[in-house]
């Protein structure tokens, strides 16, 4: 590529290796990167799409596209991801956050539509602490406390909780499902992995590949942390507390069997973009 190689061209020619890799979303991804290695917003590439790139910002490109084309996610590539509108760091030990998780935050605020509650927030599984930190955005008086397994996690939810300015009304617990932990909340939140073990060989690479195993693996069947869940649902609640669970399609019947063998009823399902029930309020 010359000096004088365009913002234009360099999209083009980065979706046409995409497209040919038969990687969807080929001019979205390349726009994403490029804007990254630019330092500037996607937006401003259409405006200024015939401006010139200099060969060091090209090499970069490339190295990203290169990433891109094994599969690698963009959030991955970039290392951040958007939930809710607000940014996100991730790393190789927590789940990517997805725009499905933003049911429970709906579900929440449907339930909660004063802002200034102190909620009493708990996060099981919390990873990059998506879910926790935005019902912290969205409630300036709430507190919370999210749990993770993963050290690694548990970092980089700090990390955010710091970023999003919100880190003086957090605390983070290194526990498995709670354990050792005491207390009671208003609001319990958890997307704990649902992936049926036999399944996840057949999620698309960007998963496989990328996202951590253990942030996805439910056990056979996929319910071995509801199971967990509706154990430790007492250990931290009175008698105004809710559930807000995310489910993974189709597992409403049996996710609303094993809380009702522990005692607790489903209020209502919240459905995602896509019209599947992924939001159960008990
Ligand atoms: N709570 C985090 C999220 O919603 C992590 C979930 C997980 O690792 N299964 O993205």
């Amino acid at each position: 590529m010359s000096r004088f190689t365009t913002i234009h061209t360099l999209l083009l020619c980065a979706k046409e290796k995409l497209d040919k890799a038969g990687i969807d979303g080929g001019w979205r991804d390349a726009r994403l990167l490029l804007a990254s290695v630019l330092d500037v917003r996607p937006d401003y590439l259409i405006a200024h799409s015939e401006a010139g790139v200099s060969l060091h910002k090209i090499e970069h490109f490339y190295q990203y596209l290169e990433r891109r084309l094994k599969r690698e996610p963009v959030s991955r590539i970039l290392g951040t991801r958007e939930f809710w509108s607000l940014p996100f760091k991730i790393s190789p030990a927590t789940l990517d956050p997805r725009p499905d998780s933003e049911t429970l935050i709906e579900a929440v605020l449907k339930d909660y539509p004063d802002h200034c509650v102190p909620l009493k927030i708990l996060d099981l599984g919390t990873g990059s602490g998506c879910l926790l930190l935005t019902l912290l955005k969205e409630y300036p008086e709430a507190y919370g406390i999210g749990i993770d397994i993963s050290l690694d996690a548990l970092l980089t939810a700090r990390e955010n909780a710091v970023n999003l300015q919100v880190c003086d009304r957090v605390n983070f617990v290194q526990s498995s499902w709670g354990k050792g932990l005491k207390g009671s909340f208003d609001v319990l939140v958890s997307n704990p992995p649902y992936i049926p073990i036999f399944e996840i060989d057949n999620l698309d690479p960007e998963v496989k590949l990328y996202e951590p195993l253990n942030a996805l693996d439910g056990g056979e069947s996929g319910l071995d942390c509801y199971h967990m869940l509706a154990l430790q649902f007492s250990l931290f609640s009175h008698r105004g507390t809710r559930l807000y669970l995310e489910i993974g399609q189709g597992q409403e019947n049996a996710v609303e069997k094993i809380m009702k063998e522990a005692g607790y009823v489903c209020a209502t399902w919240h459905r995602d973009l896509a019209g599947i029930k992924r939001c159960g309020v008990f």
